[in-house]
């Protein structure tokens, strides 16, 4: 039988434990650093379908399972996410990037069952705290989580099928201003107006927009701005996030804004504290996304094997930042989306919460699941596919810095 068909037939097997596994991830959404329930239910699930499984690996909730073949290498690795958002829970459809990354696993690894000749190792990695800075991959790449690793992939759930999302490198920060309070109406010339200084910063930023690059993105909120209208603000605080589509361009675009924080505290007399930091110690610094082309080629030959039930592929456009970006520049990586609903609802909705336990959003789960796992085959069997690869890689590493 063909690989394909081999891996097409155990991920439509195991169809309705993914299903159920997705939906109870869905059920009990949890946030960054907090996915205690998740890890649990999918690292039983791997380990009772034959992966060796390290819980808590390298962080509280991340883990890894391993299934291994002959002398071990090509190594894939596959990405679980499995974080929710605050309030309106499974936004993200993340639930579905661990359905895709535990079907991928079983449909590798139904393959190399098949032909026991084959070497290999697949291991489904469990990254969690994608979401809100948390920043999960930085810090398993920093643990030497993908020491030994080939390829990376996951597929991400969307309002669109792309192959490439234009994922944004980005940099969070914050700006506290102090000034000094007085009585607004007796004695306003002795207050040094923190709020102004805050507000000064926001309408500068609003101002530079016009000057960047279409595709760079800067939005801030004012977290502090006062306490009562008849006393001048003391203390204000912005929170912001600066995004390009490379960190070539995004280092210029943070010096910029940096300029401007800093003029709005002498303009008003406030002293200025600017931390480019996440306040909880997150991390601060997503990288962007290197599309590794080949890879790229493969599944996109793959999912329309598969899948052309599940949607037009629509042209690539800007997109998010993700953490995946950081992996992508340490090993070759791919980040493509898939359509989970007919009604094109954008991610980070509460209409994107229920499509993602929508069936179609299953049935295209699996599809995406499946053409990852024929690429990571590919890898596995086609040595000169992975030479390419890792020319790619290279070339397309040099090209993105600065
Ligand atoms: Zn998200
Ligand atoms: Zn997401």
């Amino acid at each position: 039988m063909a690989v394909s068909n081999i891996i097409g037939q155990e991920i439509e097997k195991e169809a309705d434990p993914l299903l159920e596994l997705s939906r109870k991830l869905w059920l009990c959404p949890e946030t960054k650093y907090e996915e205690i329930f998740a890890h649990d239910a999918l690292t039983e699930f791997l380990e009772r379908n034959g992966f060796t499984v390290s819980r808590r690996y390298k962080l509280d909730t991340a883990f890894r399972a391993v299934y291994k073949q002959g002398q071990g290498s090509p190594h894939v690795v596959v990405i679980c996410e499995y974080d929710a958002l605050p309030e309106i829970g499974h936004a993200c459809g993340h639930n579905l990037i661990a359905e895709v990354g535990v079907a991928a696993g079983l449909g590798l690894k139904a393959a190399l069952l098949a032909n026991p000749a084959v070497s290999g190792t697949v291991t489904v990695l469990g990254t969690p705290a994608e979401e809100n800075g948390g920043g999960g991959k930085v810090k398993l790449i920093d643990a030497g989580a993908l020491h030994g690793a080939d390829v990376a992939m996951m597929a991400h759930p969307d309002a669109q099928n792309m192959m490439a999302p234009g994922v944004m490198a980005n940099t969070t920060g914050s700006a506290v201003y102090t000034g000094r309070a007085a009585h607004a109406a007796a004695a306003p010339w002795e207050g040094v107006n923190a709020l102004d200084a805050a507000v000064a910063a926001y309408t500068s930023m609003s101002m530079l927009r016009q000057q960047t690059k279409p595709d760079c993105r800067m939005h801030a909120v004012i977290t502090e701005g006062g306490v009562k209208p008849n006393i001048i603000p003391e203390r204000s605080a912005l929170a912001f996030t600066v995004r390009a589509t490379s960190d070539r361009d995004l280092a210029p675009l943070k010096d910029k804004v940096t300029a401007i924080m800093k003029s709005a505290a002498v303009s008003t007399g406030c002293e200025l504290n600017l931390e480019y930091s996440c306040p909880d110690g997150h991390v601060s610094h997503y990288a962007n996304l290197i599309h590794n082309t080949e890879l790229l080629t493969r599944y996109q030959m793959h999912w329309s094997g598969f899948g052309p039930q599940y949607g037009d592929i629509v042209p690539d456009r800007v997109w998010a930042s993700t953490d995946m970006g950081n992996i992508s520049q340490v090993v070759p990586s791919i980040h493509p989306t898939f359509r989970i609903s007919a009604s094109d609802v954008n991610i980070h909705s509460r209409e994107f919460t229920t499509a993602a336990m929508e069936p179609q959003a299953h049935a295209a789960a699996r599809c995406a699941a499946k053409a990852i796992a024929s690429v990571g085959w590919d890898v596995l069997t086609d040595e000169d596919f992975l030479r390419k690869v890792k020319e790619s890689f290279q070339a397309q590493r040099a090209e993105n810095a600065y």
